[in-house]
């Protein structure tokens, strides 16, 4: 496994205000864990496992060669709607951008993956719950558009709750202009590569997250489009134990490969070549 690069180790141990500053506690085998050592180990329980939640900007540091040029990074939504309920959503994504440090729920960009030059896209669950509003909407195109332009192959991370309620049907229409967007990307012989994280969910699975040539699951990540509840209640009969895993989607065709963490970056750069050497020149 290649050593955790310096700003990368740097970034995941910066304490978050609400939690404990030093300790996490591990979601599947409950064990207690420094945080300074998770982060060394890039956030996966060393007792059992279980890849914690990234950060997009620790994504991209454990992705990218370290020549990461991000793109449309001044994005912003203008609340279409003025939406508000419990409080309202210009108040909801100015706190998720004070603790993100992030403008909106991706970050896209141009870098090279162990050497392959791509277009990356990588999501952030920590803001509104990676939802997909007119920004994530408009960045995955742009990014679609622009690695179109200069022929390059497209690495989209997910980790999403679906649509972005708040902004209604204007949220909805970015399931169609991202499909597009990658039909058209397809058409000019290009691959689209989506590493399904946890959790991708909802319109961001119905969209870009299942369209790509080759499908990656990270392990242990909940993938799937309605959340469990809502298919109980619809349909009235018992779902499988784990059905919306990334190892049982594996088991029944649904993604190429689930992939461990620490060798996911290793893992892009063989496909990448792989899928460069079987391209036909334009
Ligand atoms: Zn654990």
């Amino acid at each position: 496994m290649a050593p955790t690069p310096q700003w990368l180790r740097r970034r995941t141990v910066k304490p978050e205000p609400a939690g404990d500053v030093l300790w996490e506690i591990c979601r599947s085998c409950g064990e207690r864990l420094y945080k300074k050592d998770l982060a060394e180990k890039l956030w996966v329980c060393p007792r059992c496992g279980y890849h914690f939640r990234l950060h997009a900007l620790d994504r991209i540091a454990l992705l990218a060669d370290g020549d990461f040029q991000e793109l449309a990074a001044l994005l912003a939504t203008g609340d279409p709607l003025q939406w508000s309920d419990r409080m309202p959503y210009a108040e909801k994504i100015a706190g998720d951008r004070k603790k993100s440090g992030l403008l909106e729920a991706i970050v896209v960009g141009l870098c090279r993956i162990d050497g392959v030059r791509v277009g990356l896209g990588v999501m952030d669950f920590f803001f509104r719950g990676g939802t997909m509003g007119s920004v994530v909407g408009e960045k995955v195109t742009l990014l679609i558009e622009e690695a179109a332009r200069q022929r390059l192959p497209v690495v989209l991370v997910t980790a999403s709750g679906g649509a972005r309620m708040e902004e209604g049907v204007i949220a909805l229409m970015q399931l169609a202009k991202t499909t597009a967007a990658v039909e058209r990307f397809s058409e000019l012989g290009l691959p689209l590569i989506t590493v399904l994280t946890d959790p991708t969910t909802g319109g961001v699975s119905a969209s870009f997250g299942f369209q790509g040539d080759i499908i990656i699951a990270e392990a242990g990540a909940a993938i799937g489009f309605a959340g469990r509840r809502v298919i109980d209640q619809t349909i009235r009969q018992k779902l499988p134990e784990g059905f919306q895993s990334a190892e049982f989607l594996l088991e029944h065709g649904q993604v190429d490969m689930v992939v461990r963490r620490s060798e996911l970056k290793g893992v892009l750069g063989k496909v990448l070549r792989f899928l460069a050497a079987q391209a036909v020149p334009a």
